[in-house]
């Protein structure tokens, strides 16, 4: 993965390799299955004895990927942010706020909305309104103090007039107004004057609403690019690619495709999502974990400051399968020193549930048969794993990291 970067994997293997004498490895050498090669490996002394944990440990202080969330970090950070407020530099807040959210445990709900309601007067600032939105929502959602509510319904309130959504600020300037009545902390000329002009506001957007009869507000903007379409109809046993052509398998020429009519350049013939990806631990706080797209607004996780997702549903679908079983040991797979393909391995096995490989084992050696799912993970354990030309240094190699995770 980081190609200057040494894990503790490599010792780990450079020194199980020194242990193994030449009647160890030929036993390997003859094992048939991957699972037998790695209980083989877990039965050797060397192994058993090999003090792995103190290698993480000492890999385990400080350093890039800090594994755990830390509240006074948070707060350090959300300060700076409130200098760089004060100063202006609502950008530099922004992504203050957003460093300081990582950090924030899971239990500080009252801190984090804080942060986001901070946030969101920044995105406010950089005329960012939808993103404004968002966070007010999760700000709210997540108890922001009621005698502050005040500031956030008339940021919201405001930010809806700029996307002409008057019905919805009607709503927002009313909460307003119910959210002073519990603003202690505001003196009683501001809170009198912040009333009145709500009040205003209410008043003026009812009569222009009524002037125009009513009209319902536009819809909120959506900036996720359109999918990409095939442009005939899809083949009906692979229906991930184009009817304009058939897939065959043959013995000598493994899986192939041949044209059913005549393709014009530039022509799309198969539109599919990957079976499985990784993020790089150097991409983790600055792109989403989960569709990889660059996040300027992120959302961190709620149990580690490693990773950060572009919006709620891309957080849920990590949460719910891979970023459960990862999400406390991704530093220790960064920290390994591990291949991307390694990673990659690992999270065939973490995407789905438990429940799922329990439904499949049972029959995991029949190749599955009928419209080809992209998504069946049967489909990837049936690919040409070209074992026999692997060398058993590779095998060995493998087994170790197997071992070592
Ligand atoms: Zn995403
Ligand atoms: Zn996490």
């Amino acid at each position: 993965m980081c190609a200057n970067y040494e894990g503790f994997f490599k010792k780990f293997h450079e020194s199980i390799d020194n242990c193994m004498d030449d009647v160890t490895k030929n036993n390997f050498t003859n094992l048939e299955t991957n699972s037998k090669r790695v209980l083989y490996l877990c039965s050797l002394p060397a192994i058993k004895s090999y003090d792995l944990r103190g290698d993480i440990e000492k890999s385990e202080t400080g350093g890039e990927f800090p594994v755990k969330k830390d509240l006074e970090k948070a707060r350090k950070l959300k300060d700076e942010g409130n200098k760089a407020v004060q100063k202006g530099d609502w950008a530099k807040a922004l992504q203050l706020y957003s460093q300081s959210m990582l950090f924030v445990p899971r239990k500080e709900t009252e801190e984090l909305s804080i942060l986001y309601a901070n946030r969101s007067a920044a995105l406010n600032h950089l005329e960012q309104y939808e993103e404004t939105l968002s966070d007010i929502k999760r700000c709210l959602s997540l108890g922001y103090p009621r005698h502050l509510r005040y500031k956030v319904y008339e940021r919201k309130a405001r930010t809806l007039l700029v996307l002409k959504r008057n019905q919805e600020a009607i709503t927002a300037f009313q909460n307003t107004i119910s959210a002073l009545d519990e603003a202690e902390g505001l003196n009683k000329e501001k809170r009198q004057k912040m009333r009145t002009d709500a009040k205003l506001m209410l008043e003026i957007l009812n009569k222009g609403l009524t002037l125009a009869g009513n009209p319902k507000d536009p819809e909120p903007l959506k900036k996720t690019p359109p999918k990409p379409k095939l442009p005939g109809k899809n083949n009906a046993q692979y229906p991930a690619a184009s009817e304009a052509i058939q897939i065959d398998f043959d013995e000598k020429k493994g899986r192939y495709a041949t044209a059913t009519r005549d393709i014009q350049a530039g022509e799309t013939l198969l539109i599919e999502k990957p079976f499985s990806g990784v993020l790089l631990g150097e991409y983790s706080k600055t792109h989403c974990q989960n569709c990889f797209i660059k996040c300027s607004i992120p959302l961190p996780c709620p149990n580690c400051p490693n990773v950060v997702f572009c919006s709620e549903k891309c957080s849920d679908t990590a949460q719910k399968t891979y970023h459960n079983y990862e999400c406390q040991i991704l530093p220790l797979l960064w920290k390994s020193g591990c291949s991307v393909t390694c990673h990659i391995a690992l999270r065939m096995i973490t995407q789905n549930r438990k429940e799922y490989f329990n439904e499949i084992s049972a029959n995991i050696d029949d190749k599955p048969t009928g419209v080809y799912k992209t998504n069946d993970y049967r489909n990837i354990y049936h690919l040409v794993a070209h074992e026999d030309e692997r060398t058993k240094q590779d095998f060995l190699h493998r087994s170790q990291m197997a071992v070592s995770w």
